[in-house]
C-alpha cells in the first residue's frame, strides 16, 4: 500500500476516502507514482511550492476494525461525553475511538489520524482539553455539565469490602442490578440470600458510587485473593482488585462454605453464584463444588434438594421423579429409569418394572397384580382381558383368540352329530 505525502507540510493527502471515510490507498507504487505527479502539475501551474511524493504504508491498515473491538468488547472503557449527540453526530465519531484513557481514569484518549491508528497510537488529554480542540462550540453549560459528570464518573474510588450479613445485603441493595439485587420480599423467603455469603470463606467487594450507593461489586475468595465476575462499573473496581492483589478466577471459589439454612425439609435458601454454580451439603454448611448436586442457579432465593433415584441411584430433582411399584413398596424412579427399566400397564395405567411385565393372550402388557386379577382364557390359560363367555361351561372365559376356535369346534362337532 502506497500513499502520497505532501513535502509541505508533512501530511498525508488524504482526501480521498470512500464512503466509510477510509482513506483510499493505492495499490502499487505505478499508481501512487502516477496520482503524485499529477498533483505536483497543478501545484507547479498554480505557483504552489507544495510537493508530493509517494511513501510505502506502516502498520495495521485494519485498525479501525481494531478500534471498533475494543470499544465493543469492553477493553475500552466509552466515557460519558461519547454517547452524547454531540461526539455521535460529529466527523470525529469513528475516527477518534474516544474512551477513557487506560493510565489515568481522569484523561480520555483518541486516536488523531490515521497514521496513529495504523501504529496503534493514542493521544491522551484531559476531557476540557480535548472538547475546547474538537468541540469548540459546545455551549459553556454543556461543555461544563460534562466535564463535571466525567469528573464524577472516573475520580478515584477505594475498594471496600463487606463481610458480614448486614453489610453484603446492603451492598446488593444499593448497587448495579442483578437478578440477586432485587429486595428481600421478591424472594420466597423471609431473609436474602445473599446473606448466606457472610463465612470467613467469601466477602463481596466493592466501590461506592457518588451518591454513596454502589457504583461496582464482585464475590470474593479472601483467602485465594480472587474475585468473581464483577458487577457495574467496573474499570474502577477491576483495578482497585489488581492493586489489591485479586485477580479474576472462579475455579478458587470452589470448596467456599455458605450458610446453610433450610426452608423447608427438601428445600434450602440459595443465592444465584456466578463462579460456582453448584454446591453439595456438608453438615452444617453449603460447601461451593462444581461435581455438588445442588444448583445454585434459581433467581427466587430458594432452590430444591435432590432426592436420588431408587433405582439408579443418581441424584435428581424431586420434580423428575415418578412413584413406581417394585420390589413390594413404592419407589422413586427418575425418568431415565422409567423409560429404560419401566413399562406402562396396560390395565391399571401405572408405570411397573420391567420385571413384572407380563403378556395377555392378545398381546397386551400387564403387571403381575393386573394379570392375577384377570380372568384365564379356558383354552390357552393365559390370561385375557377380552372375557368372552365359554359356550361350554358359564363360569369360564375364553380369550379373543380361543373363542372362534372354540366355536368352530362346537359346530364342527354338531354337523358331525347331524350327520351320524
Ligand atoms: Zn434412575
Ligand atoms: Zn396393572
Ligand atoms: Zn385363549
Amino acid at each position: 500500500m502506497f500513499r502520497i505525502k505532501c513535502m509541505e507540510n508533512r501530511t498525508f493527502v488524504d482526501y480521498l476516502r470512500d464512503f466509510d471515510e477510509n482513506i483510499i490507498e493505492k495499490e502499487t507504487s505505478d499508481l501512487a507514482k502516477h496520482h503524485a505527479d499529477a498533483l505536483n502539475r497543478v501545484a507547479k501551474r498554480d505557483g504552489s511550492n507544495c510537493r508530493y511524493v509517494i511513501q510505502k504504508m506502516t502498520g495495521d491498515p485494519n485498525w479501525r476494525e481494531r478500534e471498533q473491538q475494543r470499544c465493543s468488547d469492553g477493553t475500552y472503557t466509552i466515557p460519558y461525553f461519547a454517547m452524547s449527540t454531540a461526539y455521535y453526530g460529529s466527523e470525529y465519531n469513528g475516527l477518534h475511538y474516544l474512551h477513557i484513557s487506560q493510565d489515568d481514569p481522569m484523561r480520555v484518549a483518541y486516536t488523531p489520524n490515521d497514521e496513529y491508528g495504523r501504529h496503534d497510537r493514542q493521544v491522551r488529554v484531559r476531557l476540557e482539553r480535548y472538547l475546547d480542540r474538537f468541540f469548540p462550540d459546545l455551549p459553556t453549560v454543556l461543555r461544563n455539565e460534562e466535564i463535571a459528570e466525567h469528573k464524577k464518573r472516573n475520580e478515584y474510588r477505594p475498594l471496600h469490602f463487606a463481610q458480614t450479613a448486614d453489610e453484603i445485603e446492603w451492598v446488593y441493595l444499593n448497587g448495579p442490578r442483578s437478578c440477586m439485587a432485587k429486595p428481600v420480599e421478591d424472594f420466597d423467603w423471609d431473609f436474602h440470600p445473599v446473606r448466606l455469603y457472610a463465612t470467613n470463606d467469601l466477602a463481596v467487594a466493592y466501590t461506592k458510587a457518588p451518591d454513596g450507593g454502589v457504583s461496582a461489586r464482585t464475590l470474593v475468595r479472601p483467602y485465594r485473593k480472587a474475585h468473581a465476575r464483577i458487577y457495574g462499573n467496573n474499570p474502577q473496581l477491576e483495578k482497585r482488585l489488581e492493586e489489591a492483589g485479586y485477580y479474576r478466577d472462579d475455579n478458587l471459589f470452589e470448596g467456599a462454605r455458605l450458610h446453610l439454612e433450610y426452608h423447608d425439609d427438601d428445600k434450602i435458601v440459595a443465592p444465584y453464584c456466578d463462579p460456582v454454580r453448584h454446591a453439595r451439603i456438608d453438615e452444617d454448611c453449603l460447601t461451593l463444588d462444581y461435581e455438588g448436586d445442588i444448583c445454585l442457579n434459581t433467581e427466587d432465593g430458594v432452590v430444591q434438594l435432590p432426592v436420588t433415584c431408587d433405582s439408579c441411584h443418581t441424584p435428581v430433582l424431586p420434580s423428575a421423579t415418578r412413584p413406581i411399584e417394585a420390589n413390594g413398596t413404592t419407589e422413586d424412579w427418575c425418568e431415565d429409569c422409567i423409560v429404560d427399566h419401566a413399562f406402562r400397564c396396560n390395565v391399571c395405567h401405572e408405570h411397573v418394572p420391567e420385571a413384572q411385565r407380563n403378556e395377555t393372550a392378545e398381546g397386551r402388557n400387564v403387571c403381575d397384580r393386573c394379570a392375577d386379577s384377570l380372568p384365564t382364557c379356558a383354552e390357552c390359560n393365559v390370561p385375557t382381558t377380552c372375557e368372552w363367555p365359554d359356550p361350554r361351561s358359564e363360569d369360564q372365559r375364553l380369550c379373543s383368540l380361543c373363542e372362534d376356535s372354540v366355536h368352530a369346534e362346537l359346530e364342527n362337532a354338531e354337523t358331525e352329530i347331524t350327520h351320524a
